[in-house]
């Protein structure tokens, strides 16, 4: 289960989520967040729950009186007897040692924190509202509050970003104990302020080139210190993988709630509307999709193949089967061929996965299923 926590103490110019700084709007919306849990808890008949996500926005804004709140929801709601993961996600310069310690008391065991980079000026272009030495520190209070499993968000491909300060950020938040870390690639597909600086000249964006360099430095430098790849941009110590987000790359149903929060349950995917006020209040809509056959074999490998351990594409082909789509699988097969000649994919008995080269060109790679 996810909950969206829209809320920021500024906005980050690169954000595209759904976010404000309006905290006028917070108890409105924790109080309809604490509601939809409790009126889905009914609707699907309590059912069982193993991973928690409390993201955003900044959930780290809450107060423990809210966080409280929305626990106990859910807790009253859903089955949470095999209960494995709960994370919160939190922004550095957010949090004090009391907070982190109310909010493990509340059961919350891991948490995510949106370091980004540790150098200041970088992160003063990027509208951040810590420094790096913040971050470390809120790490450190984390540990200090009986957060055991952390995890950092790096960001690649901020405009004046270099390889040695890439690698040189990694290896000190390795250094604090990290066992997980999420590499992003800067996205500036929607409008921002960042985006209109770039496209003013203002500021330059790092080449494909060598942006390319710092993820292949980064595939061997994480390794190295004992984080491992295991999905395309996640790289953990061995069993600190984030189950909550394995569950979205093995095709698991979930149930999100929030503005814009998005849900899968068996063919069913549905997208509340990102529009915060009119979710407060309950006027905001839902987008719902029905998958057919196709589009709903297509997430396999389209979601499969983002994992190192790849798509078993003997099973793959026998649902093929069953659903008489096997010719799908076929054209798919034959699209993949090129790319499994230059070793971007390799096949493995009945096993198909991207190598390292794949996982840096995997936009291309998963196209061939859209
Ligand atoms: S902290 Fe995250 S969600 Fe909030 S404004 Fe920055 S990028 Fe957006």
């Amino acid at each position: 289960m996810y909950l969206h926590l829209p809320f920021c103490r500024d906005r980050c110019t690169y954000c595209s989520f759904a976010t404000t700084r309006d905290d006028s709007l917070q108890p409105a919306t924790v109080a309809r967040l604490a509601a939809q849990v409790q009126s889905w808890g009914n609707a699907l008949e309590h059912p069982r729950v193993d991973t928690l996500y409390l993201g955003g926005g900044t959930p780290s804004l809450l107060s423990l009186e809210e966080l409280n709140a929305l626990t106990s929801a859910i807790q009253g709601a859903f089955d949470l007897s095999p209960l494995l993961e709960a994370t919160l996600e939190a922004n550095p310069g957010t949090v004090d040692f009391s907070w982190l310690q109310g909010a493990r008391r509340l059961g919350w065991d891991r948490i995510s924190m949106g370091v980004q980079t540790l150098d200041d000026e970088l992160l003063g272009r990027l509208g951040r509202i810590h420094n790096g030495t913040v971050a470390l520190e809120s790490l450190e209070l984390a540990r200090q509050a009986g957060f055991h499993r952390r995890s950092g968000d790096l960001m690649v491909g901020i405009p004046g970003q270099d390889l040695s300060r890439v690698l040189e950020d990694t290896r000190r938040l390795v250094a604090t104990g990290l066992e997980h870390m999420s590499i992003y690639l800067l996205d500036l597909d929607k409008n921002c302020p960042l985006k209109a600086d770039v496209g003013a000249g203002r500021l330059t964006l790092p080449s494909e080139d060598s942006v390319a360099t710092i993820f292949e430095a980064l595939q061997v430098e994480l390794p190295r210190l004992g984080l491992l790849p295991y999905e395309i941009s996640n790289y953990a110590n061995p069993g600190a993988e984030s189950k909550h987000n394995s569950r979205y790359w093995e095709r698991r149903p979930y149930l999100g709630i929030g503005p814009s929060a998005a849900s899968h349950l068996g063919d069913l995917r549905w997208t509340e509307e990102g529009n915060i006020p009119a979710w407060a209040d309950g006027r905001a809509g839902v987008e719902i999709t029905e998958l057919d056959a196709a589009e709903s074999l297509s997430e396999i490998p389209m979601l499969g193949l983002r994992l190192h351990r790849g798509v078993d594409w003997d099973r793959l082909r026998a649902e093929a089967e069953l659903k008489k789509l096997l010719p799908l699988v076929d054209s798919w097969e034959s699209q993949l061929a090129p790319y499994e000649q230059g070793g971007l994919v390799i096949r493995e008995g009945g096993n198909v996965r991207l190598s390292q080269r794949g996982m840096l060109l995997s936009n291309g790679i998963l196209s061939t299923f859209v």
